[in-house]
């Protein structure tokens, strides 16, 4: 039987601001602010929530308090001054034209966004990022094709309607997936990380390395984590019977099942290394994506598959729970090399499991 072997080397231009509140909020959320660049974080979201990268256009954000330039835009507005008992009192104050109605829901929409992203800029301070996260577009409606990339096909493939193996997913988004492996570093500072910047990632766990303390990854799915397979003992499974992969395979499904409540989808064979009796192994466990890797990330370095070494959107991104015994740094250093290239590049980070 044929082994299939991998490499196992370890916009936002062009945003407009017309006095809406939508493109303001859109700016909001989708510019990946430098951060520092002096002035401007204290106190005012306002001026950081649309403050460009360098290269990019750049935004003429109003200063904070000229948001109700939103009721232009708003249809009811009109009416609602109409209907103002102050009209035509003389007596009465009129209301300063530039105050915000609060109330208004798009008013309401805007200053969340904004609250969301200073939040997201104070975080990225905390960690020392080099620039905010760019936060990705919602969740497509319709979902992409996921197919076996070429090459890495087993005989049968189709046929017996095998999971699809695959190291990218199809999209136009400029959004990248982030996926972890083993389960051995275990640091409460890379979940307190994660979890104040807001970026999604998909883990990938060994019974074995993950047994001393359960309750770490159980945080770790509270925080909105999904936890699939990576076998019980992580052995390499080429050379093992149908019978044996099976239970490596089916044997962690249960264990995840008791220990997190959920059967996960997903698996991800050990090095990256599978045959035809794994992904049968893998479809009579419940497993119905079989995901790699186009890009690995270190604490100090980047590996890639295309001989190009670009990272393309859709891109699945590899990366381990490892900590200073296994390399020189942290979970958050490594973190940390992974998001400043991807932000520099214009990419989001966005959840894998919402694009299958
Ligand atoms: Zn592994």
């Amino acid at each position: 039987m044929r082994v299939v072997r991998q490499n196992d080397k370890s916009r936002r231009n062009g945003v407009r601001i017309r006095g809406g509140i939508a493109a303001l909020t859109a700016a909001a959320i989708a510019s990946g602010c430098a951060q520092g660049g002096g002035g401007g974080h204290r106190g005012g979201a306002g001026h950081e929530a649309v403050r460009p990268t360098p290269s990019r256009q750049p935004l003429k954000a109003p200063p904070p308090g000229e948001v109700p330039d939103a009721h232009a835009k708003d249809p009811h507005s009109r009416d609602r001054h109409a209907k103002d008992p102050h009209a035509g009192d003389p007596h009465a104050k009129a209301p300063h034209p530039k105050e915000p109605h609060a109330k208004d829901p798009q008013v309401k929409k805007f200053r969340s966004a904004q609250a969301a992203h200073a939040a997201r800029v104070a975080a990225a301070r905390h960690w020392r990022l080099a620039r905010v996260p760019l936060t990705p577009p919602p969740p497509p409606v319709r979902k992409p094709r996921i197919t076996t990339r070429a090459g890495f096909e087993v005989d049968g493939h189709d046929e017996l309607g095998l999971p699809p193996v695959f190291t990218t997913v199809p999209t136009k988004q400029r959004v990248v997936f982030l996926t972890i492996d083993d389960g051995a570093e275990k640091d409460p500072a890379f979940l307190r990380m994660m979890s104040e910047l807001q970026v999604p990632y998909t883990a990938f766990l060994s019974d074995y390395l993950i047994k001393e303390d359960y309750g770490y990854f159980k945080r770790m799915q509270r925080d909105g984590v999904v936890l699939n397979n990576h076998t019980l003992h992580h052995p390499y499974l080429p050379a093992l019977s149908y019978y044996r992969q099976r239970y490596e395979i089916c044997g962690m499904q249960e264990v995840i099942e008791r220990r997190y409540g959920k059967r996960p989808l997903l698996f991800r064979p050990p090095f990256g290394n599978y045959n035809r009796n794994t992904l049968r192994a893998a479809k009579s466990c419940g497993i119905e994506y079989v995901p790699l890797w186009n890009e690995e990330v270190f604490v100090d370095h980047w590996d890639y598959r295309e001989w190009d070494r670009k990272i393309r959107p859709g891109d699945i991104v590899l990366s381990h729970f490892r900590g200073r015994e296994d390399w020189k740094g942290t979970m958050p250093d490594m973190i940390r090399r992974f998001l400043n290239k991807v932000t520099a590049e214009g990419y989001a980070v966005a959840r894998l499991e919402d694009y299958l």
